[in-house]
């Protein structure tokens, strides 16, 4: 990313000289480094500022563009606030929404979205991984209803692009949203992959200006942050394999330290269809906030980040039947690429003598 804060300081719009050609070249590689890591063309990738904005254009766009066929949309209860309340206020702009429930472990049928689709259906946003609970829905069997059913399919891939694959034409998916400080990027970018052909999905932008990016979505690129999302890609796509092994071992040692110690451990989330890095756990008797407040050397959380100035039980957790209680002492814990085996042994430690204080001051 460097040298294009300093030294390559062209603008990529630039057609007539040579600082613009070279920033357009590192946006034109990042382009095919993301579509690489989706199974894309470079020409269906389109930057966004990130997730958030990806799924606005996603919903907004398509239910704007295609308005004449029909004004529903079918969703999940349990995505990312950026879909939920861009449905919210879709629908008091004309739009109908089905809210899809989840089953006890965070999943959807996809016969649900068979059922739920009508003639005046045109859209269906299902995330590929959920944020709170890192649970994988099936997108490839929801696509190919979706396609059956002559109805675009977006997914927000904001959890999983670079953490697992992602083939945007085995799994039919129509427009796609990723986030680049998901996958170790930079924050503040993002892209919207748009299907090109079979069918050729069309856009309103929402973001109009200097016809940037084929007119769908205008502004000066933001280079340094394109290249950075570009090599996060890159990174994510050779190294995906073996750092979901590891990632996973590590999980599973957190999981059995932690069940070995604390009885009435409660797993939120399928337990084996989830993301390796994610793990969520409600802890009787040791509300989440004083757990997170006793042990200031871990980075942990109770929800998501994106919602956590709420002081409210998880609308994610409630939709899997949890009560308020076990929600409120719900804990994600997230492992990355960086983390070690040592920090596992500390987390176990910590976690656990802390939960003993408090499940002991509730007794008394
Ligand atoms: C983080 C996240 C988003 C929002 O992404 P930003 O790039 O931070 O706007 C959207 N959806 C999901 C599932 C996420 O995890």
């Amino acid at each position: 990313m460097l040298p294009y804060f300093t030294k390559h300081y062209g603008n990529p719009a630039s057609r007539n000289h040579y600082f613009g050609w070279v920033a357009d070249e590192a946006v034109e590689i990042a382009r095919e480094q993301i579509s690489a890591l989706i199974h894309a063309s470079e020409k269906e990738i389109y930057f966004t500022s990130g997730a958030t904005e990806s799924n606005n254009l996603a919903l907004r766009g398509v239910t704007e563009m295609y308005r004449n066929q029909g004004n529903h949309i079918v969703t999940v209860v349990s995505e990312h606030k950026a879909v939920l309340d861009t449905c919210v206020d879709l629908e008091q702009h004309g739009c109908e929404v089905t809210y899809l429930s989840v089953d006890r472990t965070g999943l959807v049928d996809p016969e649900k979205v068979r059922r739920a689709i009508t003639d005046k259906t045109i859209l269906v946003s299902i995330m590929h991984v959920n944020n709170e609970i890192g649970v994988i829905q099936p997108i490839a069997e929801i696509g190919a209803i979706c396609h059956e059913q002559e109805v675009l399919f977006h997914v927000d891939a904001a959890q999983s692009a670079g953490k697992l694959p992602i083939d945007v034409q085995k799994m039919q998916i129509d427009l796609l949203s990723v986030s680049a400080h998901k996958l170790y990027g930079p924050k503040g970018i993002g892209a919207l992959y748009i299907r090109r052909k079979q069918p050729r999905v069309q856009i309103k932008p929402q973001i109009t200006g200097g016809g940037h990016q084929k007119g769908i979505r205008s502004g000066t690129l933001p280079v340094p942050l394109i290249a950075g999302l570009g090599e996060a890609c890159k990174i994510a796509a050779a190294e995906m394999e073996t750092e979901a092994g590891r990632i996973l071992a590590l999980r599973n040692k957190l999981h059995a330290g932690l069940s070995a110690e604390i009885p009435n451990l409660v797993l939120n989330g399928h337990p084996c269809k989830r993301l390796p890095g994610n793990l969520n756990l409600s802890f009787a008797g040791a509300e989440g906030e004083s757990l997170i407040m006793g042990m200031p050397d871990i980075a942990v959380s109770t929800g998501s980040a994106c919602t956590s100035s709420v002081i409210a039980p998880s609308y994610v957790l409630k939709a899997l039947g949890r009560t308020d209680d076990q929600a409120y002492s719900a804990i994600r814990f997230g492992i990355g690429r960086f983390n070690t085996d040592e920090e596992i042994d500390i987390t176990i430690a910590t976690v656990v003598k802390t939960v003993h204080r408090l499940q002991k001051l509730k007794r008394k």
